[in-house]
C-alpha cells in the first residue's frame, strides 16, 4: 500500500469515528488493567458484566486483595479461565502494592513483569490508559493488517513492528482502536463486509465480497 493510500485509509477511519474508545468499561488505569487481564479468550461484553459486579465492591489492588481469591472468583466466574485469571490478578495486586505504591506502572518492562501481563496487554495499557502510541495486535488487527496489505506479517510481533512503521504518525495514537473496530464489525473473519467497508478501494485483499 502506498504512503498516500495509508494516509487516506486512516483519515477515513478517523472521519467515521474521531474519538474511538475501547469497548471495555473502566474508569482508572487499574480498572483497565483488570479488565484487560480478564479479557483473554473472553468477549468484552462478558468482561463488562463481570466488572460491573466486581468494581463497586473492589477496584483497587488493596480492596481486591482484601476480598480474597475465593470471593474474587465468585465475581468473575462467568468468564473463561477464571481460576487462572483470579490467581494472576491476586499476585499482580500484591506486586503493585509492594513495588509500585499501588499504582499501575507506566513502562513496558514493569507492566510485563506483572503476572498475566504479556506484550499485548502492556501495549493496551500504555496506549489506552497512558496515551502512548503503541500497537496491541489482537486477532482482528492481525487479520486486517494482512488482508488489506497495510502491514503484512507472519506473526503478531511482525505485524506490530510493520504497523508502527506503516501508520502515519498523526494516526498512531488511535490506530489500534480503529483497526480493532474495523476487524470486529466490518472486516470480519469468515466473510468480510467489503460492500460496507469505508476503505474498500484502498484495500488490496484479492477476494473482496459484495456483502454490506
Ligand atoms: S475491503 Fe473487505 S477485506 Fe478489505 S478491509 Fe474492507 S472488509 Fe476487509
Amino acid at each position: 500500500m502506498t504512503p498516500q493510500a495509508r494516509h487516506d485509509f486512516f483519515a477515513r477511519l478517523q472521519a467515521a469515528d474521531p474519538h474511538p474508545q475501547t469497548e471495555l468499561r473502566y474508569s482508572t488505569p487499574f480498572e483497565l488493567l483488570v479488565a484487560v487481564l480478564l479479557s483473554a479468550q473472553a468477549t468484552d461484553k462478558g468482561v463488562n458484566k463481570a466488572t460491573a459486579r466486581l468494581f463497586p465492591v473492589a477496584n483497587t489492588p488493596a480492596t481486591i486483595l482484601a476480598l480474597g481469591e475465593d470471593e474474587l472468583k465468585e465475581h468473575i466466574k462467568t468468564i473463561g479461565l477464571f481460576n487462572t485469571k483470579a490467581a494472576n490478578l491476586m499476585r499482580t495486586c500484591a506486586l503493585l502494592i509492594e513495588q509500585h505504591g499501588g499504582e499501575v506502572p507506566r513502562t513496558r518492562e514493569a507492566l510485563e513483569a506483572l503476572p498475566g501481563v504479556g506484550r499485548k496487554t502492556a501495549n493496551v495499557i500504555l496506549n489506552t490508559a497512558f496515551g502512548q502510541p503503541t500497537m496491541a495486535v489482537d486477532t482482528h488487527i492481525f487479520r486486517v493488517a494482512n488482508r488489506t496489505g497495510l502491514a503484512p506479517g507472519k506473526n503478531v510481533r511482525a505485524v506490530e513492528d510493520a504497523l508502527l512503521k506503516a501508520v502515519p504518525a498523526e494516526f498512531l495514537l488511535h490506530a489500534h482502536h480503529w483497526l480493532i473496530l474495523l476487524g470486529r464489525y466490518t472486516c470480519v473473519a469468515r466473510k468480510p463486509r467489503c460492500g460496507a467497508c469505508p476503505v474498500s478501494d484502498l484495500c488490496e485483499y484479492p477476494d473482496k465480497t459484495g456483502d454490506a
